[in-house]
């Protein structure tokens, strides 16, 4: 009983699939009033109860249902917004069937699911926060911020934290996020906090500034690259001062 109990177990890992103990490791941490984040150890997703809707922001890597999560907190209707259209935020789509993102991400987006876009100066105003919408192209073309004026806090998905951010492909990708790192800076006084997928849950806003000084010193060509190999892909890792880079 035991071998078909592991077989079981094996079979659901190689098919992508938590089991029922990685399930019970997810914890959800409450961050203030209405306020969550599923503490996924891959990718964190964060939600706001509204007066009348759920916002999720981002799905992870689908490993494992977000609905029941969400429903010992709210029974409101969920809508999915993602920070950007990495495999780690939008692996459990395919559960809600339609998002709102940046229309320049839809390419990286399933198919079959419908997409709404977003852009920058929108509002989603869902009672009890009213999210303003940054466009911070750089880490994908269509990255965004959720920006809380009100609460004092930003969601930033992977673009601001100490990483390392991947950023392969063509250099220039950094010219644009150094530019919407700048451009971020004009709010960092409207947030305390920068909510983070990955790494530390949340950071103070001088990390915008350290991100646009690590970005521009790898520019400069003043980082020594580290050969490094993630998810079997040969890659070099560039450590600044306080932010790392994953790059070609
Ligand atoms: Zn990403």
């Amino acid at each position: 009983m035991k071998k078909i109990l592991a077989l079981a177990a094996a079979l659901l890992m190689v098919a992508g699939v938590c089991t029922a103990q990685e399930v019970n490791k997810i914890r959800t941490i409450q961050l203030g009033e209405n306020f969550y984040c599923i503490d996924d150890p891959g990718s964190r997703q964060f939600f706001f109860v509204g007066t009348d809707k759920v916002i999720l922001v981002d799905t992870g890597f689908g490993k494992y249902k977000l609905t029941p999560v969400i429903r010992k907190i709210s029974d409101l209707p969920i809508e999915v917004v993602l920070t950007h259209g990495h495999v780690d935020h939008i692996g459990g789509l395919q559960e809600f069937g339609e998002c709102y993102a940046c229309e320049k991400d839809f390419q990286m987006l399933p198919e079959n699911v419908k997409k709404k876009p977003l852009k920058d100066g929108d509002k989603i105003d869902i009672g009890n926060f009213v999210f303003d919408i940054i466009e911070i192209p750089g880490h994908t073309e269509g990255s965004i911020v959720l920006l809380e004026k009100n609460k004092k806090f930003m969601i930033a998905g992977d673009s601001v934290q100490e990483g390392p951010i991947y950023m392969f492909g063509d250099i220039s990708k950094f010219d644009t996020y150094i530019e919407s790192m700048q451009k971020l800076m004009e709010y960092s006084a409207s947030a305390e906090k920068i909510y983070s997928a990955h790494n530390t849950l949340s950071y103070g806003p001088e990390y915008i500034q350290y991100c646009i000084e690590d970005a521009m010193l790898f520019r400069e060509g003043k980082i020594t690259p580290e050969k490094t190999e993630i998810h079997g892909r040969k890659c070099n890792v560039y450590r600044g001062q306080h932010v790392s880079f994953f790059a070609d």
